[in-house]
């Protein structure tokens, strides 16, 4: 199942985050392609506001993780794997699993470099494209019914 979305400035893309995230549950993973400065991380702001998390969430780029926990909420974890490019299977088993596979929302940006860790069809995808100045199209696709919703709810945005 797949749907496209347009947003024209990074207001819409943090409501359009803003909107998923009340569709989201314990265990939702959500991996993110598409260029540097594309919006992934801003899409992120809108999901962490609509999971009230009152942290700034900004890229994790140095951090390879940040944990926000929500004591009335779900957890988000932030991955961005960007910087484990190089690194071996080994060496990049920090516990990702454990976080990708826990009782939060977990939303990875860089996916391809932590393939891994990642469970097979038990995620939401979307990749971003840089189309003009400020517009940016976001194609979400899954094969997993648990986001089906999550699709329909996004048809008329
Ligand atoms: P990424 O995490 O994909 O590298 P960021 O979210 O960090 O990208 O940065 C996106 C940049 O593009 C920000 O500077 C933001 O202001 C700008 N921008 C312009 N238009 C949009 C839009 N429609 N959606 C998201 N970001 C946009
Ligand atoms: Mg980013």
């Amino acid at each position: 199942m797949q749907i496209k979305i347009i947003t024209n400035s990074e207001i819409e893309t943090i409501n359009l985050g803003e909107k998923i995230s009340s569709l989201l549950f314990p265990g939702a993973i959500l991996t993110l392609d598409g260029d540097l400065g594309a919006g992934k991380t801003t899409f992120a702001k809108g999901i962490a506001k609509g999971l009230k998390i009152k942290d700034d969430v900004n890229s994790p780029t140095f951090n390879i993780l940040k944990c926000y926990f929500n004591k009335n909420g779900l957890n988000f974890y932030h991955i961005d794997a960007y910087r484990l490019e190089d690194v071996s299977s080994d060496n990049k088993n920090i516990g990702l699993e454990e976080v990708i596979e826990g009782d939060g929302v977990c939303y990875i940006e860089w996916p391809k470099f932590i393939s891994e860790f990642i469970p097979e069809n038990k995620t939401l995808d979307i990749l971003v494209h840089i189309l003009e100045d400020n517009k940016r199209e976001f194609i979400f696709s899954t094969n997993d019914s648990k986001y089906f919703k999550i699709i329909e709810d996004l048809r008329g945005f």
